[in-house]
């Protein structure tokens, strides 16, 4: 039997194991934290349950495919449910607005808060944004990208012909609608990836599709429930997971993977190692040296979390909440050109505890707020941190005396769990770091992969998981199923 050691029990990890196990190897995970999971973390406090990272389940496809080749029912494990509206905007000007994949509604919230005369274009751009993204889903995103001639084939260039995939999204948002509020709404989700809009592709648009188009969904207890389910299933399949366990080196011979060194000097056999650390991270410490190490990344932002214990009810809330800045584009310019942290900062908060009670005590909120924030090259949030909270908690209208704990989480942090400069989500999706100029899930050794949210295709879990999919491919067929 073929052994596999997976470094991380991130979504990525996990989900490669649960597939490798399922097909016959023998798998073994090492995770350094005393969670598995990586950044969908979950934090327990006070009586106060809090999803510490992804707050948002979109693109269920991936997720579907993984429980169908695995040969589960996804509902035997994960109770899904579609959270509608899909958030509430406060606009910097005092609109308040709701957010939803249901057209009809849309149609009238956009006819009552925005104007009439928006409709139309707002029916045209979902039109467009659905055409473009089941065109390049299959075309662009789930694809082994072996050289740039998988890139320019007749079909894909007639896409990017077709649907000017390479043009601005900011601007072309703003061909669609006019209003500058329903152009930041049909154009902010690109920070999900931590790209300014204004520099983001019309590709990017799929983000907005996803999240106006096919809804914003969630497991019922959490976030955590789906790396707990995937790993609950890697194990029903035969595989160790096992925790506090932090591998230091991966071992090449003869260039070709060999195993692993755990940080206790302890070497592991094994015949085939996948990388679920970042993937700057896992050239430069973990693998011997090679000119990926010296590869420049660009970065996406971070984030800055606070995870606030809030002892009454916030009635104006939903589950999910985006606050404009009043100068969105100024926030995006400190933001993104000055890596400094936005003086009126943009930010998005999440209250669990509307869709699962059991999250907070009676009468209480778990308010969760994330700030995007330069990374580790920009300005420090540690120190910018008490002035953010202050703008959440004047903008939220939170009383102080019903503050019962704020936990926070900064760039620091973020880098400390092995995200290179603490870039919370990953290597940034600029044009030559997408697609196949992204790092592919293929090292330049044998038998050694990457999998997770820094590799092709990308950052979020749809992509996580569809990069699972592309290692186990690669894997099962080159060496075939075992079972
Ligand atoms: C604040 C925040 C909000 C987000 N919101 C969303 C959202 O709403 N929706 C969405 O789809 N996505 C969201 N994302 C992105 C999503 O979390 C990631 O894309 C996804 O979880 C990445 O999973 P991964 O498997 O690549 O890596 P990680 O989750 O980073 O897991 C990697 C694991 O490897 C472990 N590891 C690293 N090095 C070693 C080592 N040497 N030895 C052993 N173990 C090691 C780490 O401890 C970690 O557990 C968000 C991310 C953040 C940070």
């Amino acid at each position: 039997m073929k052994t596999v050691v997976i470094v991380g029990a991130g979504i990525g990890g996990l989900a490669t194991a649960a597939r490798l196990a399922k097909a016959g190897y023998e798998v073994a995970v090492f995770e350094a934290r005393a969670q598995i999971g990586g950044r969908i973390g979950e934090l327990r406090r006070d009586g106060y349950r809090f999803d510490t990272g992804p707050t948002l389940l979109m693109m269920l496809e991936p997720l579907e495919r993984l429980f169908q080749d695995l040969h589960r029912r996804l509902e035997d494990y994960l109770d899904l449910t579609l959270i509608d509206p899909s958030y509430r905007v406060y606009f910097g000007d005092g609109t308040v607005f709701d957010s939803t994949p249901n057209i009809a509604r849309m149609v009238r919230e956009i006819a009552r808060k925005i104007s009439p005369d928006e409709v139309a274009g707002y029916l045209r751009l979902m039109a467009d944004l659905s055409g473009m993204y089941h065109a390049v889903v299959p075309a662009f995103v789930r694809k082994q990208y072996d050289s740039l001639a998988d890139l320019f084939s007749p079909y894909q260039v007639g896409l990017l012909v077709r649907h000017r995939l390479l043009s601005n999204l900011w601007r072309r948002v703003g061909q669609y609608v006019r209003d500058p509020r329903l152009r930041m709404l049909f154009s902010f989700q690109t920070m999900y990836l931590g790209l300014s809009p204004k520099e983001a592709l019309w590709v990017f648009g799929v983000l907005t599709y996803m999240e106006s188009g096919e809804g914003v969904w969630y497991p019922r207890g959490g976030m955590h429930r789906l790396p707990e389910a995937i790993a609950q299933i890697a194990q029903e399949e035969g595989a160790r997971i096992y925790l506090n366990q932090r591998i230091a080196e991966v071992l090449i011979e003869e260039g070709r993977a060999a195993g692993v060194r755990l940080e206790s000097g302890e070497v592991l056999k094994a015949d085939i190692v996948v990388i679920n650390a970042d993937v700057p991270t896992a050239y430069r410490e973990l693998l011997p040296p090679t000119p990926h190490a010296q590869r420049h990344y660009k970065n996406s932002c971070s984030a800055l979390m606070f995870y606030i214990g809030y002892t009454a009810p916030l009635p104006h809330q939903l589950h999910h909440n985006v606050y404009f800045s009043r100068d969105f584009e100024a926030n995006l310019r400190e933001l993104f050109e000055q890596n400094r942290i936005p003086s009126d900062p943009s930010f998005y908060t999440c209250l669990s505890n509307r869709t699962d009670p059991d999250d907070a005590p009676t009468g209480c909120e778990n308010l969760y707020v994330l700030v995007p924030v330069p990374n580790l090259t920009g300005e420090d949030a540690r120190i910018a941190a008490p002035r953010v909270l202050e703008t959440v908690i004047e903008r939220v209208g939170l009383q102080r005396e019903r503050i019962q704990f704020v936990q926070t989480c900064t760039p620091h942090e973020w880098h400390a769990m092995g995200l290179w400069q603490g870039a919370a989500f990953g290597i940034a999706h600029t044009f030559f770091q997408s697609t196949a100029f992204r790092p592919s899930v293929q090292t330049p050794f044998r038998n050694c992969y990457l999998v997770g949210a820094s590799t092709q295709p990308g950052n979020g879990i749809p992509m996580t998981l569809i990069s699972a999919e592309l290692v186990a491919e690669r894997v099962l067929g080159r060496w075939g199923r075992k079972a």
